[in-house]
């Protein structure tokens, strides 16, 4: 077969089995909530119309497969109901979408990986433009570049880069989506060494408000550029990101120190310590488990990445901390590395988890974090902290919309649970640990980490770029079609 029949043919299989069986499912009239959250009602041709043009799937209520695709990763979400998803296959399918949305003035979600926290990529009433079926990651050896659609997740970025000995800075969770954690900013193992996933975003290719592609970069609509470098999905749908990469691997050596709950107090002063001086080339993070038998473990952990036989001189003076109850140290292949963590993310339980900055450390924060930790069997807590700095602190506040260049540390607390009837109580529960942990904390977050915070906090959050982001706002979504994320209120 040649290759054109062949895609095509590929093409048309796949979207086969996304098309909803019939229009006859369609209802003489569907209605939506609008952008304002009135009511809008939608006719039986328009919806037609509009399936029509689409390359791969509409899907109502009434479709099939309608239930598992509007579900995203935090099952917390699991009872928001969207009027339509558009499921996109390539950019005629996002153009369609965002023309449909915006000219019957619908609540758009944008969905990339589907792994926002705070449910943002999900909608009720509204619609979802659901541009998780764009999965390609193409890389360029020789320009040590990857191009990147926006259902990619990270795992795939991560082998296919690998493949040529490369990486892309990212995440630690393989089945986060590389789209939203990109445009918040991207933190992770590898930051302090080669930046956020941001500071290697070389282009992107998006679709604004009023339905025209455009080409972001240092080059063309470079306001736009800044923009989307940490700035979220204020300004449109994604539909590529091109990327720098760095040559990478294949091994990274980690390691990880466990220690009794009684010496928390003393581990965390100390990472709090030693962490601010760190190599730049290694990554430290602490934290807290629950074992299944419900008794907590304090964890230690580091990632160095720079040679491999360099580590040992490095990471020896951690390993001499405390009296750790365990330890594992050594190499490890990178994208194993970077799964690791999967199983304890996984898909469909509740989870509310925030983060916040904590920029000077008082251990009296330290004891309102382990007064807290009280350990319910139906409920499992986390909490980690990171230290930044490194490369990420070498870009300045305004070359890019991330404006915590000089955040010192990243602290997140939070919690996950089977059986969503817990939630009100668990909510609850997470609310009051982070009201006692505000005096410690700094107002800014990652929007990455963002929960319930309210849009003033968000404001303050963007510090000295936000008015530069309203005036982009008012540019490329004066309507504020794409207001479910960290919001950017326009001011025209
Ligand atoms: C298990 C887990 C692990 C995580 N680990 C890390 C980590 O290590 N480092 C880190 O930095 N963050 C991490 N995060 C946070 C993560 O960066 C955000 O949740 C991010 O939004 C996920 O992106 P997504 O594409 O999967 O999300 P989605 O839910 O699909 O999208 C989230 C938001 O991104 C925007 N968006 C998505 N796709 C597009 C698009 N195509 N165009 C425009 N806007 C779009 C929308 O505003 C949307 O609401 C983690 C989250 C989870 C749940």
């Amino acid at each position: 077969m040649k290759r054109r029949a062949f895609v095509q043919s590929t093409i048309g299989a796949i979207a086969a089995a996304y098309i909803p069986t019939s229009f006859a499912r369609v209802p003489a009239e569907l209605r939506a909530i609008s952008r304002t959250g009135k009511e809008v009602v939608l006719l039986r041709a328009e919806i037609q119309e509009f399936a029509s043009s689409l390359r791969l799937a509409l899907l109502l209520p009434t479709s099939p497969r309608y239930d598992e695709t509007r579900k995203i990763w935090n099952g917390a979400w699991d009872h928001k109901r969207p009027a339509l998803i558009a499921q996109c296959l390539d950019v005629s399918d996002v153009i369609s979408a965002v023309n449909f949305a915006r000219s019957h003035d619908l609540l758009v979600a944008v969905r990339g990986g589907g792994h926002s926290i705070s449910g943002k990529s999900v909608c009720d009433g509204g619609i979802v433009i659901d541009t998780s079926p764009m999965k390609t990651v193409l890389v360029d050896p020789a320009a040590r570049k990857a191009t990147v659609e926006p259902g990619v997740l990270l795992g795939s970025l991560d082998r296919e880069a690998q493949a040529y000995g490369l990486v892309c800075p990212s995440g630690v969770v393989s089945h986060t989506g590389a789209a939203g954690l990109t445009l918040g900013g991207g933190i992770g193992i590898l930051m302090r060494k080669f930046g956020l996933t941001i500071d290697n975003l070389l282009s992107v290719d998006i679709v604004t408000a009023d339905g025209v592609l455009r080409h972001a970069s240092a080059e063309q609509n470079p306001d736009l550029y800044w923009g989307v470098r940490g700035g979220g999905g204020n300004f449109g749908v994604v539909t590529k990101f091109e990327y720098q990469l760095h040559p990478f691997g294949p091994n990274i050596v980690t390691g990880a120190m466990l220690y009794h709950p009684d010496q928390a107090k003393d581990m965390f002063n100390r990472f709090f310590e030693i962490s601010e001086n760190a190599d730049n080339q290694l990554h430290m993070f602490s934290g807290m488990l629950t074992k299944e038998s419900g008794e907590a473990v304090v964890m230690m952990g580091y990632s160095f990445s720079g040679q491999v036989d360099q580590a040992e001189s490095v990471i020896k003076p951690y390993r001499n901390m405390g009296k750790p109850i365990a330890e594992y140290v050594g190499p490890i292949n990178f994208v194993k590395q970077q799964s690791r963590a999967d199983a304890h993310n996984n898909h469909g339980r509740s989870y509310y988890i925030k983060g916040r900055h904590v920029n000077d450390y008082d251990p009296d924060m330290t004891d309102e974090i382990l007064e807290r930790w009280i350990h319910d069997p139906r409920r499992t807590n986390t909490m980690r902290i990171v230290r930044f700095g490194g490369a990420v602190a070498q870009v300045d506040n305004d070359a890019t919309a991330w404006p915590h260049r000089n955040a010192m540390w990243d602290l997140e607390v939070g919690a996950s649970w089977e059986d969503a009837d817990h939630s009100k109580e668990f909510v609850n529960w997470g609310r009051e640990y982070w009201k006692a942990l505000d005096p410690y904390t700094a107002e800014n977050f990652y929007v990455n980490e963002l929960m319930d915070e309210s849009q003033d906090k968000v404001a303050i959050s963007y510090q000295g770029n936000y008015p530069r982001l309203v005036e982009l706002k008012n540019k490329y979504d004066p309507l504020n079609l794409f207001q479910l994320n960290a919001n950017i209120k326009p001011s025209v």
